[in-house]
């Protein structure tokens, strides 16, 4: 399959090959025939399967060639974070380069008179987070009324967010006559229920495990006393002498309070979160991929959209409480042909969590303990209070979501999955 077959323009198949793609990845081939028809796409793919290429480019072909005269905004982009549309806009201007198509974004956290000035200059596509958005419109400084395509992008994370009513406020100055493209990893009931709200008669596209390289992540559970798990990180860091560490925690204050034990204990670490300015947050980006920092402590919502390259060790400091987010922290490790691992370090209060996270991957995690380390086997099990003030969603998906590691069930204990035993999607 080449990026001809799919319909592309030889203007867009330029900027593909300048970036130096070959093939299709699945979502691609699945995604762009039906956008190009004009149809609604419900994709299943999360960040890391090429899934943005796989709606800016057949945009990009539907827009391109028809210019109105004020350039009004012709395809909105809604995605969650401000990272995660930086890096949208910067891929659609690679792909722009050889049409004339205008695009920017807008995101808060920064002064709005420059995000105003550029659409005052005109956009065929815009690309946004709610937020913003929504403040824009209230001031009247934006116009979605020739609106031809609405791309929802990572709808589970806005939902987690909070950000239902804003999506509900914006589609409702939307033209009623729209193509519709939305985009999700995880498929609860209420993420069902807003594709049903938005969507007409879609065309449902999913970058299947058939179609993916085999990409192994090797899970473990380290159970420890809560007390102890950040000399047992530090330790588990120094005596690997890893140096690219993805870390998340479950709160802002969790992530700033081993941060600073890191550093104290001669681990560079970055902490990456929601209360950090955006200068902050893409100097620790920035650090993290040039090997400067060699922690970056995130929270899940700081972490997602970002374009962080896979990495050879990620490791959840704290279980998150919404079981979903454990499977896009893992997919965070994995290299192509090498195998990732995931480390989590599980004290007695996240039993709960653990049990969820083990329902929603089908898998029984291989638990393994450090000595010194185990936690007292009476202490409670009582979940912990709730950091981020996010509701747990009331629903997990049915069906169990595939990770890499189906042969921990008949391992005996050390997480590495049998030779192709399980796939999960290639990440682009
Ligand atoms: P995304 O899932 O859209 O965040 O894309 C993940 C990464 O894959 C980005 O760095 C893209 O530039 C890259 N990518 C997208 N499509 C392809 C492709 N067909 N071949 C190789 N890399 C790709």
């Amino acid at each position: 399959m080449t990026f001809d077959s799919l319909g592309l323009s030889d203007a867009l198949l330029k900027a593909i090959s300048k970036k130096g793609y070959t093939t299709p990845s699945p979502i691609q081939q699945k995604a762009i025939p039906p956008v190009l028809e004009g149809k609604d796409v419900l994709a299943s793919a999360q960040t890391g399967t090429g899934k943005t290429a796989g709606f800016t480019l057949p945009i990009l072909q539907l827009l391109q060639g028809q210019h109105l005269r004020h350039r009004p905004i012709r395809a909105l982009i809604l995605t969650p974070t401000r990272e995660l549309a930086a890096q949208i806009l910067a891929n659609i201007k690679e792909y722009s380069e050889y049409v004339d198509i205008q695009s920017t974004v807008i995101f808060g956290g920064v002064n709005q008179n420059p995000q105003v000035a550029r659409l005052r200059q005109g956009v065929d596509i815009l690309v946004a987070t709610p937020g913003r958005l929504i403040d824009l419109q209230n001031q009247g400084l934006i116009s979605l009324a020739k609106v031809e395509i609405f791309v929802l992008d990572e709808a589970d994370r806005m939902l987690d967010m909070g950000f239902v009513r804003d999506i509900d406020r914006i589609i409702k100055v939307l033209p009623a006559k729209r193509q519709n493209l939305m985009f999700s990893a995880t498929f609860s009931k209420e993420i069902k229920k807003l594709a049903m709200g938005i969507l007409h008669n879609p065309v449902h596209v999913e970058a299947t495990p058939e179609n993916t390289t085999v990409d192994a992540i090797i899970q473990k559970i380290y159970p420890v006393a809560k007390e102890k798990k950040t000399e047992l990180i530090i330790k588990l860091i120094t005596e690997g002498n890893w140096k690219q560490i993805l870390v998340f925690t479950r709160t802002k204050q969790g992530a700033n309070k081993l941060t600073e034990s890191m550093n104290s204990a001669g681990i560079i670490a970055s902490a990456i979160h929601g209360n950090k300015g955006q200068g902050a947050r893409t100097k620790a980006l920035a650090g993290f991929k040039d090997g400067s920092v060699t922690a970056l402590v995130a929270t899940d919502i700081a972490a997602r959209g970002l374009d962080i390259p896979l990495l050879p060790h990620v490791i959840n400091f704290e279980l998150p409480n919404i079981p979903e987010d454990y499977v896009h922290r893992i997919g965070r490790t994995g290299r192509a042909g090498a195998s990732g691992e995931a480390i989590s370090l599980f004290s007695p209060d996240e039993t709960t969590f653990l049990r969820d996270i083990e329902k929603l991957v089908g898998l029984k995690l291989p638990k393994e303990n450090i000595k010194g380390f185990e936690p007292d086997p009476n202490a409670s099990t009582e979940p912990i209070k709730q950091g981020q003030g996010r509701q747990q969603r009331h629903s997990a998906p049915k069906k169990p979501i595939t990770t890499s590691n189906r042969s921990a069930n008949n391992n005996s204990g050390s997480g590495r999955p049998k030779p192709n035993s399980d796939r999960r999607p290639a990440r682009y």
